[in-house]
């Protein structure tokens, strides 16, 4: 039989759902560099278009800072826009952080299409505790939003970032408040989304309480063993 996940004959659709804080974004440039798909970010998208000013990064900018998510319409027409322009040829890509919503994943779906489906979703799961060191100790690069952690994953250069040696900054949502409000708005509107894909059976649950090393090497093993024969 051939495999169910195999790139080449109907494209690796790679979901990364979990908690904020999780290691989506750690994870992320890693799987998608492997398997050489493109890859984005909601949360790089809309921080993007508020650099820039852009009406649609002023909107998303109240809900970012109070750790609301941004309302499905906008995040889909975004993100829709986003595989539109690196999807064309059905050949694969990873989102982070997109669905967050049951409405958002019909919406991709949707576009996709029958011949094109979602899969697999890779849910890295992290206890709570966990999550809250990670959020606030987090630091990211202005420029290339390359992220570290103080005590878990420091730069080599004391505040600069290992890859383009920007400034590192800490983000406006990762104080306490934010984050409550993130872990809570994971919990009503993203956490539906396990058993969702769990029952289209292309779930796969990854302990991401381990090292960075470690979480990366149990992903790629698990990809791996899909395209088993
Ligand atoms: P997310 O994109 O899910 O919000 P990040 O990838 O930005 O999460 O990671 C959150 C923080 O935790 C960052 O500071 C990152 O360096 C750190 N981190 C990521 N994965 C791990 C891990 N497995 N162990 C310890 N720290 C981690
Ligand atoms: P996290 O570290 O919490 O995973 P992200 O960088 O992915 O953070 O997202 C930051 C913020 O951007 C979210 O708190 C939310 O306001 C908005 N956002 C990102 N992705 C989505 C999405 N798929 N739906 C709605 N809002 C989103
Ligand atoms: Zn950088």
């Amino acid at each position: 039989m051939k495999a169910l996940f195999d790139k080449d004959v109907i494209g690796l659709n790679i979901i990364l759902i979990g908690p904020p804080g999780a290691g989506k974004g750690t994870q992320a440039s890693l799987i998608a560099n492997k398997y050489d798909i493109p890859f984005v970010s909601s949360g790089d998208l809309f921080r993007d278009h508020r650099k820039l000013g852009t009406e649609l990064g002023l909107l998303a900018e109240k809900y970012m800072n109070s750790g609301q998510l941004v309302p499905d319409q906008v995040t889909i027409n975004m993100v829709m826009d986003w595989l539109a322009k690196n999807n064309g040829n059905n050949s694969g890509f990873l989102l982070d952080g997109f669905p967050r919503t049951v409405d958002q994943a019909t919406a991709l779906e949707k576009a996709l299409g029958d011949k094109n489906s979602v899969g697999p979703s890779i849910y890295i799961n992290v206890d709570q505790d966990q999550l809250i060191i990670r959020l606030t100790g987090r630091r990211v690069c202005m420029d290339c939003q390359l992220s570290f952690h103080i005590h878990s994953n420091p730069p080599i250069h004391e505040g600069k970032c290992d890859k383009c040696s920007a400034t590192l900054t800490q983000r406006e949502d990762d104080n306490f408040d934010a984050v409550r409000a993130r872990l809570d708005a994971y919990k009503h509107n993203t956490e539906p989304l396990v058993d969702y894909y769990f029952k289209k059976n292309v779930l796969i649950e990854i302990n991401g309480n381990k090292t960075i090393d470690q979480v990366s090497l149990d992903i790629i093993e698990s990809l791996d063993r899909l395209n088993v024969n």
